[in-house]
């Protein structure tokens, strides 16, 4: 039978290597929700949207096609077709990816897109971001939420973005997250029957052991 997992949290707690590698131990297909509103974004971005004006890209939100591949051992996002993994990571859409997926329009659009996949995953799913639990399945089998403390989740992050300056990284991390919780439509939150899991001083073998774990229970 098919299993659905859902791991939200915020940014630079191992959500991605924890749902990857869970996916891949379990068999099931693996989505990262975050390179969805990264796609959507790049492309506002590329299309001289005014990614400050909410009512511009409502108007053009459902344009762009987004198309994720679920393999958890080579994950692939396109946008009309063509390849936006290296393009998503950029700092420019970094830092203008919570303006755009704070426009309803767009959560609506995504949220479908990711049910759709949900639904479609044969023997099962891990969904990673920041609403999963809450709003996109709230009916999941198992619900994970990861906390980390802030300086941890900085140098994560400084270490993957290789030698980025970690006080400049923690700053940008900390604003997304106040933006990624405080929007009215969906925000970051921890549903009531999320199991939260706090990394900080967890390897991520550790947390992929807990979380691979709580699905065989
Ligand atoms: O996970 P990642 O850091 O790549 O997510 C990028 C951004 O996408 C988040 O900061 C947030 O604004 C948005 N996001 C979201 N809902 C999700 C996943 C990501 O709003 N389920």
């Amino acid at each position: 039978e098919s299993v659905i997992v859902a791991i939200d949290g915020p940014s630079g707690t191992g959500k991605s290597s924890t749902s990857k590698a869970v996916a891949a131990k379990l068999g099931l297909s693996y989505l990262d929700t975050g390179a969805q509103y990264r796609a959507i974004t790049w492309w506002m971005i590329s299309n001289g949207v005014d990614v400050s004006d909410a009512g511009a890209i409502a108007a053009v939100a459902a344009k762009p096609v987004i198309v994720s591949g679920t393999d958890p051992s080579r994950p692939t996002i396109t946008v009309d077709g063509v390849d936006a993994s290296g393009p998503i990571r950029t700092e420019e859409v970094t830092s203008r990816v919570s303006a755009v997926s704070a426009v309803p329009e767009v959560r609506a659009l995504i949220t479908e897109l990711q049910r759709t996949i949900a639904r479609g995953a044969e023997h099962g799913i891990v969904v990673e971001g920041r609403d999963i639990g809450t709003t996109v399945l709230p009916d999941a089998d198992l619900k994970i939420f990861l906390t980390a403390s802030p300086e941890a989740r900085a140098a994560r992050r400084s270490g993957e973005l290789k030698g980025a300056d970690v006080r400049a990284t923690q700053e940008a991390l900390v604003k997304r997250d106040a933006a990624d919780s405080s929007r009215k439509t969906s925000p970051l939150a921890k549903a009531d029957d999320a199991v939260e899991v706090d990394t900080t001083d967890l390897t991520l073998d550790q947390v992929i052991e807990c979380v691979v774990t709580l699905v065989d229970e």
